[in-house]
């Protein structure tokens, strides 16, 4: 039965055709090299020790990708050679804010990555202008009153409808979480959206 099920999920026969699953792993080229022992990121899981994730990457067909970081560390550009571009920004995007949405104390997975300012506002299709939103805070986005914007080094300001300012910096696994949006304007965020899905 396991045999069928692998077969009809991965669309191939036989017991030799393992499913490929693909997880991603952040870490820094010194800390693959056993160099150093800064922490890995498993993208979606959190923080992972070195050596453990130096050990999982031993057992496993991987495909390394470049990403490319600022003096602080920050994921600044990726390698992207098998993707056409906006693919690979999405996945860029993604991988920086660390499969997480970007709306401070919202840790909701990320299902679009879309533009902070609007496009039709003039809102540029770069790393520094997108940020990746759970389906909630992403529809929320376009309710009255909502207002988001890129700020320096990958920051977002979102603008709430009572008119609190929020900074989210890109995830870092090394800096503490930024203050979360309070209880009350999530409530507000939940109310807009089903006012919207409502009318
Ligand atoms: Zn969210």
């Amino acid at each position: 039965m396991a045999d069928t099920l692998v077969d009809r999920v991965t669309g191939r026969e036989g017991v030799e055709a393992k499913p490929r699953i693909e997880v991603k792993v952040v870490m820094s080229a010194e800390a693959l090299t056993a160099d150093s022992d800064r922490p890995a990121m498993v993208e979606g899981y959190g923080p992972v020790p070195a050596a453990w994730a130096r050990e999982a990457l031993a057992d496993a067909e991987v495909f390394v990708r470049r990403l490319f970081t600022d003096p602080a560390g920050r994921l600044v550009a990726m390698e992207s050679r098998s993707r056409k571009a906006p693919d690979g920004l999405a996945e860029f995007i993604t991988t920086r804010d660390a499969g997480i949405c970007r709306t401070n104390g919202c840790d909701a997975p990320i299902r679009n990555v879309d533009h902070a300012q609007r496009h039709a506002d003039g809102g540029a299709t770069s790393a520094a202008n997108l940020q990746g939103l759970c389906e909630r805070c992403n529809q929320a986005k376009e309710a009255l009153g909502w207002q988001a914007r890129p700020g320096p080094d990958g920051s977002i300001i979102t603008i709430t409808p009572t008119g609190h300012v929020y900074t989210s910096p890109p995830p870092d696994t090394w800096r503490p979480d930024p203050p979360p949006l309070s209880r009350a304007e999530f409530m507000l965020r939940d109310v807009l959206l089903d006012y919207r899905l409502a009318a």
